[in-house]
């Protein structure tokens, strides 16, 4: 269409494998409601990277992607032997999407076993920290590490978007689900971050759930839940539970939210064995086309698409996926079927009163938190070494003698195994040798630290990884080993 004032720009994405078909279904009824958008085709996935782009992003993708902060996007693969990062993860750290909205309503005419329990729930999700940034090294040739990080920030901005997106939607609740008792550091961030923003918002009511009894909840009394704001990796487990509730993957859409820039997709991959198949569930990415127009303000059109969609499958009409006693159709005739029906509403589904959700500002400034304290009480060094626990203590106390640090205790996958606990866990060829300094200071010196290593050193151990020990404000920076004292 020609461009007016009143135009959106928007980047399309295929995708890869089914990628297409749901892609070109939504596109055909995002066209028909809502003639002001203007479409720019731009590439990234599988075919991409057998170009031999690394990322499996081009240069032309992300020049589109930075004039038109808005994506509608389709799956993308990352084949075998090329690129070892997957291309949505770089799309969605590169833009700061920082927000993946995934909303779980039953809907009508999809059977599950859970129709009629009143599943209706959104999970947002933190997506760009977490086990996700993907920080991971082979600390000994035996033992990998992923570092999870969760910072005050990420936290702040994802819970400030669950409850912005709560009021958005007129919802009662928001609940943070967090693995808060066990991952005290970084998933308790999340909750305190989360506990201290509520009373910013006095009508809507802020619970607290840990992770494993949400998805046990979530089974068994949906309802209960409204808003789930959530860390990476449970926030991506927690919504294709969700998706499961309501009738499966085809039926799940999601939006990537950033300070300025927008992502719609469908929360399935790229389904390979369905591909040019015309039988896959196109309704996950007709509904993020839904969600992409009422994040641009087109709500007439988002609802006649909804209405729509909801009417076709009220009427039994249905892909393959879908469990029911009458014949499913293909994708292509299930979309014109849902063309047909504008104009029409679902009986039995009530629309939410839908407003413009406030994203927090991109910040302006460098501003971190900061500590008006801060000291360094010791050093963990973790340490390679082929041997028992009661051997490798008293090396690294005798390391440790003429030095600045005593040995605290050993630890073995989080377990103290020096001092002898004489319980004898299992142990791998890891170890966290955890030293205290014998006098605390502001700031460890290099020398001083350097002393230690040479001598752990000269005991034929080898060190791959250094962590100081600090306190802020009072405050340890770290946890007790499981059996620390
Ligand atoms: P998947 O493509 O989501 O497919 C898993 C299963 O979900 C399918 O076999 C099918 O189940 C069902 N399904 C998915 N989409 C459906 C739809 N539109 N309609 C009906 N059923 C649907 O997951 P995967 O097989 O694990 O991943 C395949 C590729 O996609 C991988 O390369 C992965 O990395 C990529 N991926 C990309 C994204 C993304 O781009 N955002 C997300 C996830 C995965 P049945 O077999 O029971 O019919």
């Amino acid at each position: 269409m020609s461009e007016t004032s009143t135009s959106h720009h928007v980047t399309l994405i295929l995708g890869d494998g089914i990628g297409p078909e749901v892609v070109n279904s939504a596109r055909t009824l995002i066209d028909a409601a809502c003639p002001r958008i203007i479409w720019e085709e731009a590439e990234a996935g599988a075919e991409v990277f057998k170009k031999g782009v690394a990322s499996g992003v081009p240069q032309a993708t992300i020049d589109s992607l930075k004039r038109t902060r808005l994506a509608l996007k389709g799956p993308l693969e990352t084949p075998i032997g090329f690129g070892e990062k997957s291309a949505n993860v770089t799309l969605r750290k590169l833009f700061e999407t920082f927000a993946n909205i995934r909303p779980v309503r039953e809907l009508p005419g999809v059977k599950t076993r859970f129709s009629g329990s009143g599943v209706d729930f959104v999970i947002v999700r933190e997506n760009v920290e977490d086990l996700y940034a993907g920080i991971e090294h082979m600390q000994t040739p035996d033992v990998a590490q992923c570092l999870k990080l969760i910072s005050t920030k990420g936290c702040d901005k994802i819970s400030r978007v669950a409850f912005e997106f709560a009021r958005s939607e007129g919802r009662k609740s928001v609940q943070c689900a967090t693995k808060a008792n066990i991952m005290k550091k970084t998933e308790g961030l999340l909750k305190s971050t989360f506990e201290k923003m509520a009373p910013e918002y006095p009508e809507i009511e802020a619970w607290h759930v840990i992770i494993d009894n949400c998805a046990h909840q979530l089974v068994k009394k949906p309802e209960q839940f409204d808003v789930i704001v959530t860390t990476n990796m449970n926030g991506d487990i927690l919504s294709d539970l969700g998706s499961g509730l309501i009738g499966g993957l085809g039926f799940a859409p999601s939006a990537n939210i950033g300070h300025d820039i927008a992502i719609f997709e469908a929360v399935h991959g790229s389904a390979p064995k369905y591909a040019g198949k015309d039988s896959i569930n196109p309704c996950a990415m007709i509904l993020s086309g839904v969600m992409m127009l009422r994040h641009i303000g087109e709500f007439e059109a988002a609802t006649t698409i909804e209405n729509a969609v909801l009417a076709t499958l009220e009427a039994g009409i249905h892909t393959r996926d879908v469990e029911s006693d009458t014949p499913p159709v293909g994708t292509k005739a299930f979309t014109q079927a849902v063309l047909d029906n504008f104009g029409k509403k679902p009986a039995n589904y009530v629309n939410r009163p839908y407003k413009p959700m406030i994203v927090p500002p991109r910040p302006t400034s460098t501003v971190f938190k900061t500590a008006t304290t801060r000291e360094t009480i010791g050093l963990d060094v973790f340490t390679e070494y082929g041997g028992t626990a009661d051997v490798l203590g008293p090396m690294l106390e005798a390391a440790a003698e003429g030095t600045d640090f005593k040995l605290k205790m050993v630890s073995n996958r989080g377990t103290v195994v020096y001092p002898l606990t004489g319980t004898g866990p299992d142990v791998v060829d890891q170890w966290r040798c955890r030293f205290y300094l014998n006098t605390t200071v502001e700031e460890l010196s290099l020398a001083s630290a350097e002393v230690l290593l040479k001598n752990i050193e000269a005991k034929s151990l080898r060190w791959m990884h250094l962590e100081k020990l600090c306190r802020f404000d009072g405050e340890d920076s770290f946890t007790k080993a499981q059996g620390e004292n």
